[in-house]
């Protein structure tokens, strides 16, 4: 198989860029390296991604269509879990 440039036939992996599923949105600047977690928000049957707040005990965020909020709280004998549903 040869590319259509005539180029060699294989990519370049650069470090730091990776596939993103379609629709997924670069998080804003201030939110990058920041921890997050997953949350289904069961009211509207939506994913994405809450990120830690700024004092750092919980994550928070609202679902992106009807604005509920969810909290996560940060603590000592807290979950572990990466995924979340918001009932
Ligand atoms: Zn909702």
């Amino acid at each position: 198989m040869k590319s259509a440039m005539g180029g060699p036939d294989y990519i370049v992996d650069i470090a730091g860029v990776r596939a993103r599923s379609p629709g997924e949105t670069d998080p804003p600047a201030s939110l990058q390296g920041r921890p997050w977690i997953a949350v289904e928000w069961a009211c509207c049957g939506v994913y994405g991604r809450v990120y830690r707040n700024r004092s750092g005990d919980a994550y928070e965020a609202r679902c992106p269509k009807c604005q509920r909020p969810v909290r996560v709280r940060i603590g000592p004998g807290g979950t572990d879990h990466r995924f979340f549903r918001a009932e």
